[in-house]
């Protein structure tokens, strides 16, 4: 697999990532056996948390990584909400590395960790970041790093803190709101891993736009010109790739192993795709989750992107059928989202997106 350098740790990780979040169910050798797989394969950045998959995913990692420890890099996280004491995040770590059967970690991240919880919550005397220090002193973990979906100055803000040495952010087709980030992480010299390549895996689905994407890219799949977008950038140094099965790790692989950037044309052209759709469809939804929790229970990102599969992708059979699952729950207000326009979603959405327009757009679409 191809490798990049990871800022300034010096480490160099491979293109393509392993993302540990869907590891659900089955037994634990039955996943070990698959990240055995993916570490054989050339995978060596791990990407998990003390919370995915019911906080089983550490465990099923730490037993697929038996006996490849000195060639794989490991990272984990907690979010300063739940871990906000020096001492609470200390014995999140001790766990996670009890889990993982490691005696330290390559990587840890503060999770989903906006400017204002930074500020508040780990930079504050006794917090968060005291904890992680004393452990990195400790030798259980070797590089710090932030995920965030906060807006792209925040983002910024958190940078120039100087606290981090790889951010991790949503990147892909769709949601380009992080470039000046990316970009900005580059100048500092701090890796960047991108999450939702893919964007949940519409980008990858067969499609009326596939044979458009598949063209653009010059003969390869949609999933290998939406990765490939991503790795065009310089200044990413890996895509995380939600890993469901061996025959993930294999395509995967065979993707990293021949990514190479898109030629000036290719990108070009594809972008115009992706504007052009933007501009007669307005601002996407970008899965950031801002909007939530919808006091109504509303799951906004799930429905926003069946509408965005229906429009952007023409996948529209199967996005009525999704939908029509979420309908089930809505007898009360005749199938509709039972909006109730109380603007929470409004004031909290980075894409300035009206939300209870576009679930009643989605519902002319999709009912
Ligand atoms: S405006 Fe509607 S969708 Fe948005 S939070 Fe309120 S009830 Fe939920
Ligand atoms: S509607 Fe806005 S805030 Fe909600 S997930 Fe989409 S982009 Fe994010």
């Amino acid at each position: 697999m191809q490798k990049r350098r990871c800022g300034r740790t010096g480490l160099d990780l491979g293109v393509v990532g392993f993302g540990a979040m869907r590891l659900h169910g089955k037994d634990t050798k039955y996943w070990a056996d698959i990240v055995a797989e993916a570490a054989e394969a050339g995978f060596n950045y791990f990407e998990t948390s003390h919370r995915y998959c019911n906080s089983t995913s550490e465990e099923k990692i730490g037993a697929g990584l038996k006996g490849f420890r000195d060639r794989v890099y490991i990272s984990t996280k907690s979010a300063p909400r739940d871990e906000p004491g020096a001492d609470d995040v200390r014995r999140a770590i001790d766990e996670s590395l009890k889990r993982l059967q490691v005696d330290y970690v390559d990587f840890y991240h503060l999770w989903d960790t906006k400017l204002h919880e930074f500020e508040n919550i780990a930079a504050r005397k006794g917090g968060t970041l005291e904890g992680i220090r004393k452990a990195m002193d400790d030798g259980l973990i070797r590089h710090l790093g932030i995920t965030t979906h906060d807006t792209p100055e925040n983002m910024i803000k958190l940078l120039a803190t100087g606290e981090f040495e790889v951010v991790t952010l949503q990147y892909n087709l769709i949601n380009r709101t992080t470039e000046s980030v990316i970009e900005e992480a580059g100048r500092r010299g701090i890796g960047v891993i991108a999450m939702g390549p893919l964007h949940g895996g519409i980008l990858a689905a067969q499609s009326p736009l596939f044979e458009s994407l598949v063209r653009l890219g010059a003969g390869i799949s949609a999933a290998e010109v939406a990765m490939r977008f991503v790795l065009t950038n310089p200044h990413v140094t890996c895509a995380i790739s939600g890993i469901t099965s061996s025959d993930d790790v294999k395509a995967d692989k065979a993707i990293a192993e021949n990514i190479k950037p898109l030629a000036g044309a290719h990108l070009a052209a594809l972008v115009k795709v992706f504007e052009d759709f933007q501009a007669s469809n307005g601002k996407v939804c970008t899965l950031c989750e801002y909007c939530m929790p919808c006091p109504q229970d509303i799951w906004i990102p799930g429905v926003l992107t069946l509408a965005n599969a229906a429009r952007l992708l023409g996948l529209v059979d199967e996005a009525r059928r999704q939908y029509a699952a979420f309908a089930k729950g809505w007898t009360d207000s005749g199938g509709q989202a039972p909006c109730i326009e109380c603007g929470h979603c409004v004031e909290r959405c980075p894409q300035g997106i009206d939300v209870p327009q576009a679930l009643k757009r989605a519902h002319e679409l999709l009912k």
